[in-house]
């Protein structure tokens, strides 16, 4: 069984949200302590992760920077985060491995991800990231070409396109790798984002991709059997946040389509998770969970999360 694991940005950060370097590697290492249970079972797994909380850091860094040295685009963001994330998490995993004395060597793809260069979110960007600034700050920044948004009381914040990931480009290089035995790290952060020039040459642009949907395209670019999306919660649930509110056990697509259209689920957060899942299955995906990560190796056999699959 191949299964696919997308880590959140924040199984990457302390649960305080603090993202010192002590608190991504602690972290990793909880989160790479169920990767390596799921290993023990004789899965084949890739893992993904998000990116969020570390491209903020790099963002505040080039903008006090900015004077003094040259200020980078957010796909080298991106590209940057994938590689210390893949070091971190390659430590903490072989770690983990060694513990169980399981035999297994990991590797880590920077891969890009291909979007549509005339994806509507180049036009009306929607995906606010990085830090809140004063009005006076954001301006200026808008005078460099940023689009920043009025979020009121916070202040100002920076959105950017989070374009539709059509291709997982170094998709082949994660599968000769996955053949060859090695637990592969790839697509965080949903992807280095490019667009294909006419000729068919490629070039990094400013955006996110969703780190789910990239998870879910990069599923079933591997064929992927399972796609687990670990997050800080054990369930999708109905009414959430109410006195109403009930976990979403087994379900299929097209029921939690229903649930989704109902407006169940909050649009940046568990939103993109339940659109992945469903994505998943209706490409031909056997099942999709979502769950945390206490569960995640469980969630393989079907016995706890919210569990996806085929209508
Ligand atoms: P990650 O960082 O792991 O990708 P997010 O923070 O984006 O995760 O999404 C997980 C969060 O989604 C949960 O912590 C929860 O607060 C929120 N959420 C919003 N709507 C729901 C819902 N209907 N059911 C469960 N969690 C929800
Ligand atoms: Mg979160």
């Amino acid at each position: 069984m191949r299964v696919l694991v997308a880590l959140g940005g924040n199984a990457m950060t302390s649960a305080d949200g603090r993202a010192r370097p002590e608190d991504q590697i602690a972290a990793a290492g909880v989160a790479m302590a169920a990767v390596a249970d799921l290993l023990q079972r004789e899965v084949e797994v890739v893992v993904t992760h998000g990116n969020g909380p570390q491209v903020g850091n790099l963002l505040v860094k080039n903008e006090i920077a900015a004077a003094v040295v040259p200020p980078v685009p957010l796909d080298w963001c991106g590209a940057q985060t994938q590689a210390t994330l893949g070091f971190v998490l390659m430590d903490a995993l072989e770690a983990e491995l060694a513990r169980r004395s399981v035999d297994r060597r990991t590797a880590t793809v920077v891969t890009r991800t291909l979007v549509a260069s005339d994806d509507a979110g180049f036009t009306r960007p929607t995906k606010p990231i990085g830090r809140y600034l004063p009005a006076d700050e954001a301006a200026l920044l808008v005078e460099h070409g940023e689009t920043w948004e009025d979020r009121g009381e916070k202040g100002w914040r920076r959105v950017v396109a989070s374009p539709e990931p059509l291709r997982i480009v170094d998709a082949p290089a994660v599968q000769a790798l996955v053949g060859a035995g090695f637990v592969v790290i790839a697509n965080g952060g949903g992807g280095i984002p490019v667009v294909a020039d006419e000729d068919g040459t490629l070039r990094g642009v400013e955006a996110v991709i969703d780190k789910d949907l990239g998870a879910a395209l990069l599923a079933r670019s591997v064929d992927a059997d399972v796609l687990v999306i670990g997050t800080d919660v054990p369930h999708a649930v109905l009414h959430y946040g109410t006195p109403e509110a009930r976990d979403v056990g087994v379900v299929t697509a097209a029921e939690m389509r229903a649930y989704a259209a109902e407006g169940h689920f909050a649009s940046g957060s568990m939103g993109p998770k339940v659109d992945a899942a469903c994505r998943f299955v209706e490409a031909g995906g056997a099942r999709a969970v979502i769950t945390d990560l206490a569960h995640l190796s469980d969630a393989v056999t079907g016995t706890s999360g919210t569990v996806v699959v085929p209508n």
